[in-house]
């Protein structure tokens, strides 16, 4: 049957930012799929909440508090997930954070630093130590949780942008490079999708009537429609994909 190349059972999933927003709505669908899942953001207690219902259903899962902007975390979060599961097939790099919200002339050198600490550095380290475990075990898929930013320029979130375009390049460099090791690395490029990241630019009348202006659909995204991409890039249904950046954004990029 086809729709078996979409199952994931026995696959080891690594979910950053799975706290919540985006990241949980793909852990839990990864789940569903049948993989074993391995989640990371700051805070233990939200994390516990979301393996919890994991649990519920039947499904397995790690959640360990790890700074995804903190090397010697993302080893011991790595390491802890090799111990546990005795392998990472599929790692989605979705944390980020976006400290400052202003004209980027005035954004301060600790912004910067803190932005591509977590957004750019962190999937960076991640990418390299899930690959290195995935070429001994023959393969995996890499999804990279960037945005419709990547493309265009980002008034107000300049810094944000940056990173969210060096993504896009970072996830075409890793393709090209893990492809004859059996690795594909593809992003997912969201619009504006209803999360607590983005929950001031919905809720500001003024920001999100302008945004609407931009998006055909003529509205915002619920995480879960972020979720189907996940689920196509991390499985054997796009065994021939590679390096691809998948926009969900309601028609916003045409
Ligand atoms: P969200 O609901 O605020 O979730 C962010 C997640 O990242 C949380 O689990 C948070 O948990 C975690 N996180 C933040 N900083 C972290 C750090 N330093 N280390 C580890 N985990 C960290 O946001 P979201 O909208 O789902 O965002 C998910 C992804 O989608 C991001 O990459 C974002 O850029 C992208 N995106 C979002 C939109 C949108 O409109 N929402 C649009 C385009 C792209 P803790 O607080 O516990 O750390």
């Amino acid at each position: 049957m086809y729709a078996d190349k979409f199952r994931l059972d026995g696959k080891v999933a690594v979910v950053t930012g799975g706290s919540r927003g985006i990241g949980k709505a793909i852990a839990i669908g990864l789940a569903e799929q049948g993989a074993r899942l391995a989640l990371a953001s700051r805070k233990q207690e939200a994390l516990d909440g979301v393996a919890e219902e994991i649990r519920k259903t039947g499904g397995e899962c790690l959640a360990m508090a790890c700074h995804v902007g903190k090397p010697d975390q993302i080893k011991i979060f790595i390491d802890k997930v090799v111990e546990t599961y005795g392998s990472v097939d599929i790692l989605v790099n979705n944390a980020a954070t976006n400290p400052y919200f202003g004209p980027i002339i005035d954004a301060s050198e600790e912004a910067w630093n803190k932005t591509l600490d977590v957004n750019l550095k962190g999937p960076f380290l991640m990418t390299q130590a899930a690959a290195r475990i995935m070429m001994q075990k023959g393969g995996g898929s890499i999804i990279n949780v960037s945005s419709v930013g990547a493309f265009k320029a980002n008034p107000m979130q300049g810094i944000y942008g940056v990173t969210k375009a060096g993504m896009v390049n970072m996830t075409k460099t890793f393709a090209q490079e893990l492809a004859l090791v059996n690795i594909r690395v593809n992003a997912i490029c969201p619009g504006l999708t209803n999360t607590k990241f983005s929950e001031v630019l919905i809720e500001t009348k003024e920001i999100y009537d302008f945004a609407l202006q931009k998006i055909p659909v003529k509205r915002h995204a619920e995480p879960s429609e972020i979720v189907g991409a996940a689920l196509f890039l991390a499985s054997d249904a796009a065994s021939y994909v590679t390096g691809s950046c998948i926009t969900v954004d309601g028609g916003m990029m045409t």
